[in-house]
């Protein structure tokens, strides 16, 4: 039902041109990165570092981000998922983030919960992500 909605709103061009416009998606990329810092800072205890091409929170409680670990603009949130090939993986969600915006959000639910069909998932890299 909802993501009926979703699929009929990414079908309006001009919505979508809005959307996914530089001058939209990359502000909507701070907004998500500034989120996630916050949100990755305060649960972790302020454990931040910067490693592989994203900002990792790590040692997050396990109901504060879904599967391995979660990605919110720049910012990777996880418990103790860290080997380079994972982080390459959350690298390429980076760079999602950074190219859609906050419609990453409804354009990755549409994709799917499945991530071995989820086209964002595919592109980062499943086996990178420990998915085969
Ligand atoms: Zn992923």
């Amino acid at each position: 039902m909802r993501q009926g909605l979703l699929v009929r709103l990414s079908r309006v061009r001009w919505l979508r041109a809005v959307l996914l416009s530089r001058v939209v998606a990359l502000p909507g990329y701070w907004f998500a990165t500034a989120m996630g810092f916050v949100w990755g800072a305060l649960l972790s205890g302020f454990r931040i570092s910067r490693r592989g091409g994203v900002v990792v929170a790590r040692g997050m409680p396990g109901w504060a981000f879904g599967r391995g670990g979660t990605t919110i603009g720049a910012v990777y949130l996880t418990s103790s998922t860290l080997s380079d090939s994972v982080l390459e993986h959350e690298a390429v969600h980076r760079a999602q983030w950074r190219r859609y915006g906050l419609a990453f959000i409804p354009l990755y639910l549409m994709a799917g919960q499945d991530p071995l069909k989820n086209r964002f998932e595919i592109e980062a890299g499943l086996a990178k992500a420990g998915y085969r």
